[in-house]
């Protein structure tokens, strides 16, 4: 079923475009060689050049162009070979050219997708319109001083790429997966870090609502929510804004609006009259942008395996079930981990794992997969442990949170902990035995046919085992017995 909103009048379609700003990693800036580390003392990652002096050329950073292009390779979209920059004019203090850098109509990125993945394990693609390289501009810090607003330019300069996507986002949870899949993407390919809470990633958000088989109607932009959550509640409380709006006979107008966090609303910022008109014209400053096509095939042929074909690769490979693989590639490093774990090994079982007890003891610490205090090599001695019979998966789980606690290995955590299996038929006979002569009444309503009791009785005889009895000895030796 598809998601819609409940109005007065029927039910709603939700329409969403979106467009994102990713941080392009580079040392340098876009046209200067100013650094852009994140946190410095204001003002001391600037040069001439991000501070407008005059006189002062820009020259653009081939980095950053072969950031952009293999960003542009991993949204499987066609390279411009040929782009432009423009000035896009504006006057605010944090932007001492008065204009920003920009590409307008001619980005150096054309149309591609994104595959997003559902809940319900089914994808769908989304329609990248263009990818364009921009200059960020520096930031006013109005908390430093009672009567005075400071400008710091250390960011002023910084490329970003602008990702623009086509209107096909149909409800908050595709915008979502959208969101995290781009993000997804970027760090594979080491192009943006995607993170949304120091700014590195922010998005927009065009909403729009209309009555199933319309045409679009008019959109809302909602500007720079910084949280995938955010976006997803943006979202649905800007719809249903604009289906009040529609429901009491009024007119949506275009206009670009702000989400409340606290309030849970959108509120409007500035209309499509006070729009800026930035009188964008080509930087006379810059050449024509022209790549070599041997350079593009040269950053193509480097890319990294990216995460749908990896998804693909683990589902083949692996055997693995399509969510299951879904979440080992979300991140580089779990993928890492995964693969060493499996080698050679049950693979679906060394995905639980990793998904199961592996993820939960890493929020409990608060640890990530490089800080983990178990390696993938340890997690897969746990598992060759429970393979050839040394431990059962009971046991395993105990030993697997003593190598949380000490960061030792299973094996040596098993022998001071005396954890091997019991596989002495003579030792789970007698253990039977104690269970069934303790147990007599259950015994015998068992016999009469309350068979469900036999789960009762392995409970019992592993627990007189301290959990260390071969399950599948204890349930023949069971069986054997009660017969
Ligand atoms: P502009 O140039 O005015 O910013 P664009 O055509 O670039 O307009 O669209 C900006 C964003 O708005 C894109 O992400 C696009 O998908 C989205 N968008 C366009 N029309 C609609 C609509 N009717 N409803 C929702 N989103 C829309
Ligand atoms: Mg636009």
């Amino acid at each position: 079923m598809s998601y819609t909103i409940e109005g007065e009048t029927g039910l709603w379609e939700v329409v969403i475009g979106m467009e994102v700003h990713a941080q392009v990693i580079s040392r340098a800036k876009l046209f200067s060689g100013a650094a852009t580390d994140f946190g410095g003392d204001p003002n001391t990652q600037v040069s001439f050049v991000d501070a407008a002096f005059p006189g002062m050329l820009p020259v653009i950073n081939r980095e950053c162009v072969a950031q952009a292009i293999r960003t542009g390779l991993g949204l499987n979209a066609h390279i411009n070979v040929v782009s432009r920059f423009d000035r896009k004019n504006y006057f605010y203090a944090d932007l001492p050219a008065g204009y920003q850098i920009s590409q307008y109509q001619h980005p150096i990125v054309g149309s591609g997708t994104i595959e997003i993945e559902l809940a319900d394990c089914s994808t769908k693609p989304i329609g990248v319109t263009r990818l364009h390289v921009e200059q960020d501009a520096g930031k006013s810090l109005h908390d430093q001083h009672p009567t005075k607003s400071y400008i710091d330019l250390n960011r002023a300069g910084v490329a970003l790429m602008e990702i623009v996507s086509e209107p096909d986002l149909r409800s908050p949870e595709e915008a979502g997966a959208y969101l995290r899949k781009l993000r997804t993407i970027l760090r594979y390919l080491g192009t943006c870090d995607g993170n949304m809470e120091e700014g590195s990633m922010r998005a927009d958000v065009n909403v729009s609502v209309r009555k199933h088989g319309e045409p679009f109607r008019t959109r809302c932009e909602v500007k720079n929510v910084n949280s995938v959550r955010f976006v997803m509640q943006a979202i649905e409380a800007e719809a249903r804004r604009q289906i009040q709006v529609w429901e009491s006979g009024g007119i949506v107008e275009q206009e670009t609006r702000l989400f409340d966090a606290g309030r849970g609303a959108t509120r409007s910022m500035r209309t499509k009259e006070d729009a800026h008109d930035y009188r964008y014209f080509p930087d006379p400053d810059l050449l024509p942008l022209v790549l070599d096509e041997a350079w593009i095939e040269e950053l193509k042929a480097t890319l990294p395996e990216l995460p749908d074909a990896k998804r693909r690769r683990f589902m083949e490979q692996y055997g693995l079930p399509a969510y299951d693989a879904g979440v080992l590639v979300a991140e580089q490093a779990t993928a890492e981990f995964y693969e060493t774990v499996a080698k050679g090994r049950d693979a679906k079982l060394a995905a639980n794992w990793v998904m199961g007890d592996f993820f939960a003891a890493l929020n409990r610490t608060g640890r990530t997969i490089e800080t983990s205090p178990v390696s993938a090599a340890s997690l897969g001695k746990l598992l060759d442990l429970m393979a050839d019979g040394t431990i059962n998966g009971r046991i395993a789980k105990e030993v697997f949170e003593a190598m949380v606690d000490t960061g030792d290995e299973p094996a040596i955590i098993v022998e001071k902990k005396g954890l091997r299996q019991v596989t002495d038929a003579g030792a789970i006979d007698e253990a039977v035995d104690k269970v069934l002569a303790a147990n007599a009444e259950k015994v015998a309503q068992y016999k009469s046919g309350k068979e469900r009791l036999f789960g009762f009785f392995v409970g019992q005889v592993m627990k007189a085992m301290a959990g260390k009895g071969n399950p599948a000895l204890v349930n023949e030796a069971l069986r054997r017995k009660l017969s």
